[in-house]
């Protein structure tokens, strides 16, 4: 794997050297609300390689601090994706096993005069928060007593008033620029069930309050998050303060990774999930680690991805064939290379006996002797690529099969076309060639060039099979709700036919020679075969 450079990485080299740390711990903090996607892998990459450059851990902690969107599921899909990453968390905490701690310290804020129960609704709280050019207002309830706010604090946390009635706000500054730092609100009240704790708070600590003391509890050195934190660090620093947290963390922000064409929005894709417009958040088209797994993706070709696409302080959007780039190189010497034919168009033989099969022998992959070789069969009935046909050859360019014309099979024979057979609607329904034995692959044979070499399969031991091909999930529409924006022709399955000496287990993953890379698909049983195509094997990505 690459080695992993980067502003943060430095920072690291440069703590552990002047003392302020003595070890690496950094901390991976998904909200259990839906599925990871692609981007969240850059977090992933980074926190998980960079704690491992320094013999660090890192922790996977579940901010389950919002109830509302959280659910039980999530928590194992992520937990189950992190694993596929090759990641081991050092530890599997949940942001809610603080809630205890998290309410004694909101307690000792309450008694430093820096937190106090306000009354104003949540609209209210919004309109008084000023705006970048103008101050906010203070709120009426910011002058109560410490002891009142003290059971008023304990009265909400007791149940007795109702959703929105009442928060805890930090008193820090209304007039700081910083709107963030305008008395944020450090506790909602939200009477539900929560996935691990059940009815036992009804009073849930806001993400700016939550997120500094849980890296503080669990000894995180470097709080790696997205640059949209940026301005809430002013605040992060002071929660620890304030709350005389003996562990200092800091937070260390990084540049969000966007790949044109890609929907990285959980929110967006739950909304395309849960409206049944695609198949779940393993279908194949998703930018989910689930899909994107299912597709054929490996974890090594998504980290080779990361951490080519480089981490900066800004937000960076990468080639849109970068990662498609690395899913090939990744795959290139690792997979047997076979043939299949996606949109069959039978070829007769007409000069090799009726009911004879021969065995040619096939290297798995070219490149990399190591993967052996297998029998492919040949016969008088094959099966050839329709896109590999026509008539009459239309250019000099034209390097398949035309009447008149001899192209090579692949590890085969050459044959020669010499006629066609129409179907009742006039749609060429099968090619007459011939073929000659002097040319076997490997035979040396090199009196004549043929007019380029093309794949087949031999039609009597093919194995039929579904091949689904993909196209881009959404076609942006900002008028339209995204569930909307699914391209119709997103995905097309099509009928054809693989080698039949392999087995083809589900998870397997092959090169389609000529055509792309292609993994046997969940959805295949003992009489239905189905293949995604992950990649084809074109591309237009230039590597710097
Ligand atoms: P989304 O915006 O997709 O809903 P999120 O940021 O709300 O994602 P979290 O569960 O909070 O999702 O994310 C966990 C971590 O993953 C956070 O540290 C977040 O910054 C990071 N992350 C999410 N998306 C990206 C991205 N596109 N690039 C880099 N980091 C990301
Ligand atoms: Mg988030």
């Amino acid at each position: 794997m690459a080695e992993i450079t980067n502003f943060i990485k430095t920072k690291m080299e440069m703590d552990l050297a002047s003392g302020k740390v003595s070890e690496i711990v950094t901390r991976f903090p998904p909200e259990p609300n839906a599925y990871l996607h692609i981007g969240h892998a850059r977090a992933l990459v980074t926190n998980f390689e960079l704690a491992k450059c320094f013999n660090g851990k890192t922790n996977l902690r579940f901010d389950d601090t919002n109830p509302v969107k959280e659910d039980a599921s999530f928590v194992e899909a992520i937990k189950n994706d992190i694993k596929w990453l090759g990641y081991d968390p050092a530890n599997v905490f949940f942001g809610s096993d603080y809630f205890e701690a998290q309410y004694e310290l909101a307690k000792k804020l309450i008694r430093k005069g820096l937190a106090y129960v306000c009354d104003l609704s949540a609209e209210e709280v919004n309109k008084y928060r000023g705006s970048l050019s103008t101050p906010g207002i203070e709120s009426p309830y910011r002058n109560r007593s410490v002891e009142e706010n003290l059971e008023l604090f304990e009265n909400m946390k007791n149940g007795l008033y109702k959703d929105g009635e009442k928060t805890l706000r930090a008193k820090i500054d209304m007039a700081s620029p910083n709107i963030n730092m305008r008395d944020p609100v450090l506790y909602r009240i939200i009477h539900i069930n929560h996935h691990r704790q059940g009815n036992k708070w009804c009073i849930y600590p806001m993400y700016d309050f939550a997120h500094p003391l849980q890296d503080s509890i669990e000894g995180i050195t470097h709080s790696l998050c997205s640059l949209e934190y940026v301005d809430h660090r002013p605040l992060y620093d002071w929660v620890v303060r304030e709350c005389e947290m003996e562990h200092v963390p800091e937070q260390i922000e990084f540049g969000r990774l966007n790949i044109p064409n890609t929907v990285m929005s959980k929110r967006y894709l739950k909304a395309l999930v849960d409206s049944g417009k695609v198949k779940g958040y393993d279908d194949p088209r998703m930018p989910t680690l689930a899909g994107l797994r299912r597709r054929g993706v490996s974890p090594e070709a998504i980290k080779e991805f990361i951490l080519a696409a480089g981490l900066s302080r800004i937000n960076s959007t990468v080639d849109d064939g970068m990662l498609d780039h690395f899913v090939r190189e990744d795959l290139k010497l690792k997979v047997n290379r076979i043939m299949a034919v996606t949109k069959p168009l039978k070829v007769v033989i007409d000069n090799y006996p009726e009911g004879k099969i021969e065995y040619l022998v096939a290297s798995n992959n070219q490149e990399n002797e190591a993967l052996g070789e297998r029998k492919i069969a040949f016969s008088k009935y094959l099966y050839i690529e329709q896109d590999d046909f026509c008539l009459e050859k239309p250019n000099r360019q034209y390097k398949r099969l035309a009447l008149g014309l001899e192209v090579r099979l692949f590890h085969a024979y050459f044959i020669k076309a010499n006629d066609v057979d129409y179907d009742k609607d006039g749609n060429i329904a099968c090619v007459h060639a011939t073929y000659d034995p002097a040319t076997l692959s490997g035979s040396g044979f090199n009196e004549r060039k043929p007019n380029g070499t093309i794949g087949f399969v031999e039609a009597t031991t093919a194995k039929a099979a579904k091949f689904n091909k993909f196209d881009v999930l959404i076609i942006p529409d900002e008028e339209k709700d995204i569930t909307e924006c699914v391209n119709p022709n997103s995905w097309e399955v099509l009928d054809g036919y693989v080698e039949g000496a392999n087995e083809y287990k589900i998870g397997n993953m092959y090169q389609f020679i000529r055509d792309g890379y292609y993994r046997v698909d969940e959805d295949t049983t003992d009489d239905n075969l189905v293949f995604n195509c992950t990649v084809s094997l074109k591309s237009n990505f230039k590597p710097n």
